[in-house]
């Protein structure tokens, strides 16, 4: 039987597993294709690549700078320099911005490069029989004594919703989307920016993906996310009117760049349903010893990747408490 299944490859899901494999036998089952969840990479045919969800990292917490500066040291993530133009006005904070080396998922695929991974394997139902966990995956059933969560809240909920504590399902969690639009435009346009964000009615940020010199490309890429108001109005029905909407975001970039839209050469859009959360809870993971059931993930702590990892470590010390 496996001591340890996880659930979720993503910074939360990684960084657990990482920390449990060291005395423990852990598989980590994954929906997607590869290790990063939400700061996974979309790559496509024509070479073109984006970090489509997590953009940069920008730390605060000090154990986690410190675990980004031997990632650093590793050459698993960099630097992202350049300048990065914020139209909001508000006051920065100092400190480095990181990136991953080859895309942002890199830290998730160091962290598991030793695990025991099975990915575009969906876990579809968990059940608790009396001292270990069952759960259908693709079709086919796993047996561990310890189950580890770490997707978005709505979709732990559920999945576990009748195994969790009362005061844990009085807590209000809400998860906001975001709309991500990827495009590659004609090179001849330089435009000495890494990042830009916006204060804008349908904008939120845009990143350069040329400015993070990772591979050589004959067209410029742009990585371009909408605003939280802009992203609620239409996350529940964009997949009927895609081409539409991606256009309304395209238009609105490419109109403060004094860019034609026939200079744009590919074009797709991605809805994330649940990208963050803005409000934190009080605990950062949750554990219940007597079912051997954890969770963690970013929601927990707020928006952030660092908040996936801090929601991560603080569930590895109740395990091992
Ligand atoms: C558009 C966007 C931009 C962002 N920008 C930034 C940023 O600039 N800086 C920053 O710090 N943070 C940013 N974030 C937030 C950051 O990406 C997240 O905080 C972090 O990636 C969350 O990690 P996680 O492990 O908690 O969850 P996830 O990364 O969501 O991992 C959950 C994993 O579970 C898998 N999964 C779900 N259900 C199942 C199932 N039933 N069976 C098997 N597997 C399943 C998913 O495939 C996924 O891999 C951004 C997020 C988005 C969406």
């Amino acid at each position: 039987m496996i001591e340890f299944c996880i659930l979720g490859s993503g910074m939360a899901g990684s960084t657990i597993a990482n920390l449990l494999s060291k005395k423990s036998s852990v598989e980590i089952f994954d929906k997607a294709r590869g290790a990063g969840g939400r700061s996974s990479n979309r790559r496509f045919k024509n070479g073109a690549s984006f970090d489509h969800g997590l953009q940069y990292i920008f730390p605060k917490n000090k154990l986690f700078k410190r675990f980004l500066i031997n990632l650093e040291r590793k050459k698993i993530i960099k630097k992202w320099e350049g300048n990065h133009l914020d139209l909001t006005l508000r006051v920065k904070r100092p400190g480095n911005k990181y990136i991953g080396k080859k895309s942002n998922s890199d830290i998730q695929k160091y962290l598991v490069k030793n695990i025991s991974t099975n990915y575009k394997s969906s876990i579809d139902k968990i059940i608790y029989k009396k001292d270990h966990w069952v759960i259908l995956v693709n079709n086919k059933f796993y047996r561990c004594r310890n189950l580890i969560l770490t997707c978005p809240y709505p979709q732990m909920l559920t999945l576990a919703r009748k195994y969790l504590k009362k005061n844990f399902l009085k807590e209000k969690i809400v998860m906001q989307p975001n709309m991500t639009a990827m495009i590659a435009i004609k090179k001849d346009y330089n435009i000495p920016v890494s990042s830009i964000r916006f204060k804008n009615k349908i904008l939120g940020w845009a990143t350069n993906e040329n400015s993070k010199n990772r591979f050589k490309t004959k067209f410029n890429l742009w990585t371009i996310q909408s605003n939280e108001t802009f992203a609620k109005k239409i996350i529940k029905k964009y997949k009927k009117r895609k081409k539409f909407y991606l256009q309304v975001i395209i238009k609105e970039f490419l109109n403060i760049l004094g860019l034609k839209n026939s200079d744009i050469f590919f074009k797709e859009l991605h809805g994330w349903k649940y990208s963050h959360n803005n409000e934190p809870i009080k605990l950062n993971s949750y554990w219940d010893k007597k079912l051997r059931l954890g969770i963690c993930g970013d929601w927990f702590n707020g928006p952030r990747v660092e908040d996936a990892w801090i929601s991560a470590q603080d569930l590895y010390k109740k395990i091992k408490k």
